[in-house]
């Protein structure tokens, strides 16, 4: 895909980058299915639109590597619980979508084959294009990484068309819109533009894998229930973040 050409460009093949506070509704820990079914009937109406999806799933809802390194513990068994976490997350999306009638498949990064199948990029392929969701889970297999870094590198790998970060809020801001009421939300931003102002909408690593590949990122809310189908139509509010100004 050359730049310039991904602002009309229809979609074949998404990831959807969901993090774990996503899944946890209103509380403050853990999984609430009302929030996952809700979830999963998003991606599901992406997948009868005939487009092929694949989700990266964080762990943030449950265990955050960072937060169990403050606690004492040593950060790369910390990490390695946060990517267990990002796996139950999976489990629990895959029983969502299954419930609605929509095959999928759980792949980890980090292999367990009596819970789910490892990761191997031609199968993810192979499951992707037989309309199959596969969800990818324990990041990318390693310590001091986060799952935005796995969702840019999974959305490379398997050669997707864009990459959609589903947020609390309707696309990237200037500062945060909950408590800033001047902030300004924008409908495009360069991958320069966001590492150069610190807009934090994703980790710089996973920025820059995108830019480097030329990956587009959308940003939209999950709050807006069918908002996922309508940014892959290229309706509703989002801001897209790809190589051009
Ligand atoms: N993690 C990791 N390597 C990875 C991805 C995740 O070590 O490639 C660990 C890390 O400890 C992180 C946790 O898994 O804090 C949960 O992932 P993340 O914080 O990205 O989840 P999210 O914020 O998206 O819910």
């Amino acid at each position: 895909m050359t730049e310039g050409t991904t602002t009309d460009k229809k979609f074949s093949r998404v990831l959807l980058k969901l993090s774990g506070e996503a899944l946890m509704g209103e509380q403050d820990y853990g999984l609430d299915p009302a929030k996952l079914e809700i979830i999963a009937k998003q991606v599901q109406s992406v997948t009868r639109l005939g487009v092929q999806v694949c989700v990266v799933i964080g762990g943030g809802n449950i265990f955050r590597g960072i937060s169990g390194a403050a606690k004492g513990l040593e950060r790369g068994t910390a990490d390695y619980m946060g990517m267990l976490a990002t796996v139950m997350n999976a489990l629990a999306l895959q029983g969502a979508l299954e419930a609605l009638g929509t095959h999928t498949r759980v792949q980890s990064a980090i292999p367990m084959d009596t819970v789910c199948e490892p990761y191997i990029r031609r199968r993810a392929d192979r499951h992707m294009a037989k309309g199959r969701v596969v969800i990818f889970a324990a990041g990318t297999g390693n310590p001091y990484f986060t799952t935005d870094t796995a969702a840019a590198l999974r959305a490379v790998e398997m050669g997707c068309d864009a990459m959609f970060k589903g947020t609390q809020v309707d696309g990237v801001y200037s500062a945060d819109p909950k408590t800033d009421k001047d902030a300004i939300r924008y409908d495009r931003l360069s991958y320069t533009e966001v590492l150069s102002r610190d807009l934090r909408v994703m980790d710089a690593s996973a920025i820059a894998l995108a830019r480097e590949n030329n990956i587009p990122i959308l940003v939209f809310s999950l709050h807006n229930p069918g908002a996922f189908a309508d940014v892959v139509g290229r309706k509703g509010t989002y801001t897209i973040i790809n190589g051009e100004g």
